[in-house]
């Protein structure tokens, strides 16, 4: 009887380990071995790509022109989150339709929310979006600075040998990205201040116009979950013709139509307003392109909107 117990407990115990995550911190030693690394957004992937380095593989689920507050996981997404050694998306609800999927994989894997790093006295907290955080942070270049230490920290956890590489890799990407804050407030700057008015798709640049002096519209709201209403479309072109405003912006992830619309709405008003390009707002553009990192989107971003709305 006592034997039987005994074989039992070992085959039990084996699988419990079969079962067990790739990884948990401190149990796997990767001296020898790459990261398996996921990541949500390009955003995302972009930070833990460059903290990273050699020692991590990243794969990003959402590419170009995906909406993330709409995108579901497909069973060969659950596959590549299961499999990895570690998990990093956004946050602040704006992964809306992962949640569950994340949470459920959070009891067995590190799954890190990037922008845990951030203080909360930074944050926007709008009225209509029901007393949570608008989840946009990266268009303030200085508060996304803060999920590099996040990012760096669970790298550091998982792969201790490698601390002065993650350290090293951290401290350039902060380098890089204060100097393409100031290029933003730079650029903003040639603007006067009464043609600082970006009107886009949805409600994505908040904390954009926050700390680089823009008053902010979107035609949805914070979430593109909800669609832009006629009296919307109607408030909005009455806005833009009272104000001159000189341009509005399509959004790479969210359809052009309703950005049209509005611009059809202004032209029937008899004040002709021009799209002015393509922003890269919750999705970055193609990989292997400048618009295809972090640095090369924003950059992208705020020199489409200064020239259009500069008029030149
Ligand atoms: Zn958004």
């Amino acid at each position: 009887m006592k034997t039987y117990s005994f074989v039992l407990l070992v085959v039990f115990g084996l699988m419990l380990s079969a079962c067990a995550p790739a990884s948990v911190a401190g149990e796997t030693d990767f001296s020898n071995q790459v990261i398996e690394a996921v990541a949500t957004t390009g955003m995302v992937g972009d930070v833990v790509k460059n903290v990273g380095g050699q020692r991590v593989s990243v794969t990003t689920l959402m590419g170009p022109g995906v909406d993330p507050h709409l995108f579901k996981a497909s069973e060969g997404d659950v596959r590549t989150l299961e499999e990895a050694d570690v998990i990093f998306y956004s946050g602040l609800h704006l992964e809306a339709g992962l949640s569950g999927v994340l949470e459920r994989i959070g009891d067995r894997l590190n799954v890190i929310a990037v922008t845990d790093g951030i203080d909360r006295s930074r944050l926007i907290a709008p009225p209509e979006f029901q007393g949570a955080y608008d989840p946009h942070v990266w268009f303030d270049v200085s508060i996304w600075m803060d999920t590099v230490a996040v990012v760096q920290g669970a790298l550091t956890e998982l792969d201790p040998q490698s601390a002065t590489v993650y350290q090293a890799n951290a401290e350039r990407y902060l380098a890089e990205l204060e100097e393409l804050h100031n290029y933003v407030l730079t650029r903003a700057a040639e603007l006067p201040p009464e043609k600082r008015i970006l009107i886009t798709a949805h409600d994505a640049f908040g904390y954009f116009g926050h700390v680089y002096g823009f008053e902010v519209g979107g035609l949805q709201g914070i979430s593109t979950q909800s669609e832009a209403s006629t009296s919307d479309v109607q408030a909005k072109a009455d806005f833009i013709v009272e104000k001159q405003v000189r341009a509005i912006f399509i959004e790479s992830s969210v359809p052009k139509r309703a950005v049209e619309a509005l611009q059809a709405a202004v032209q029937a008003r008899g004040f002709d307003v021009l799209i002015g390009g393509e922003l890269f707002s919750d999705a970055m553009g193609d990989p292997g392109t400048p618009k295809g990192t972090y640095v090369g989107m924003v950059k992208h971003n705020i020199d489409t909107i200064v020239s259009a709305l500069k008029g030149d």
